[in-house]
């Protein structure tokens, strides 16, 4: 299997619940990758984040598909996107995606659309499973430990990725405010929303989903506000998720 994902929280979850149900995993980082590792070699699926750098989703799913015409092959093709955005499902199968898994990502739901679109084992089925997301904003354990399949280790380990990436995302983030960068605000905000909305999607994943919004639209003089708004909520989510790995 080829995963393509930028966000590397992202990557260490998909990875360590790809591996556990017994599935190999090639990563790459950006829809260019992807479409050269998935020309070097087969593999019997592919999941595609939407926004990557270099070569989003769409381009590199369409440039993929464009090779597929002259081989006749055919490989199944998920995305990984943001509900948020409207429009995402009808653009994702537009350009030639076979199925579509909403982020912030639960493994219960990937591994049904794995087993629907590919006819690859989903494993067990995971019975008493939330199928909707927690209307709360808190890191709510028991809704968490449901979307990882009831597997508190993975859970843990997951919390344990956020924790140690999360300075740097902020950091990430402060440097590019700093610099004036706009798109390396919205692109480090779109990473923090990422990884924060793993746990909840409360006040961080909000926060980072407007400070993205407003960078990508140059809107200068909303950053400051979200970034304090952002920083705030980042400090209350890393202590709920410090909580949390103490429960585990
Ligand atoms: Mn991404």
């Amino acid at each position: 299997m080829l995963v393509a994902e930028d966000n590397a929280t992202n990557q260490k979850l998909l990875l360590a619940l790809l591996k556990e149900r017994g599935h190999r995993v090639t990563m790459a980082g950006n829809g260019r990758e992807a479409v050269e590792t998935s020309a070097a070699r087969r593999f019997d699926l592919i999941l595609m984040d939407v926004q990557m750098p270099e070569m989003n989703g769409l381009e590199a799913t369409a440039a993929i598909r464009a090779r597929e015409r002259e081989t006749g092959a055919h490989v199944p093709i998920i995305a990984l996107t943001a509900h948020a955005m409207s429009g995402d499902r009808e653009r994702c199968l537009e350009a030639g995606m076979d199925a579509y898994v909403a982020k912030p990502l639960r493994p219960d739901e990937l591994f049904a659309t794995i087993g629907e679109c590919c006819g690859l084992p989903s494993g067990e089925a995971q019975a008493g499973a939330a199928t909707e997301q927690p209307a709360t904003q808190a890191v709510d354990r028991a809704t968490l430990l449901a979307a990882f399949g009831g597997n508190a280790s993975l859970l843990a380990e997951t919390a344990g990725v956020f924790l140690a990436d999360a300075p740097g995302l902020l950091a990430r983030l402060r440097r590019a405010a700093h610099a004036g960068d706009l798109d390396e605000v919205a692109a480090a905000a779109h990473a923090i929303k990422g990884a924060a909305g793993l746990f909840s999607q409360g006040d961080a994943f909000e926060s980072a989903r407007r400070l993205e919004q407003h960078a990508r639209a140059g809107d200068a003089a909303s950053i400051a506000s979200a970034r304090d708004a952002l920083e705030r909520a980042m400090a209350g989510l890393t202590h709920d998720v410090e909580a949390l790995l103490g429960e585990t």
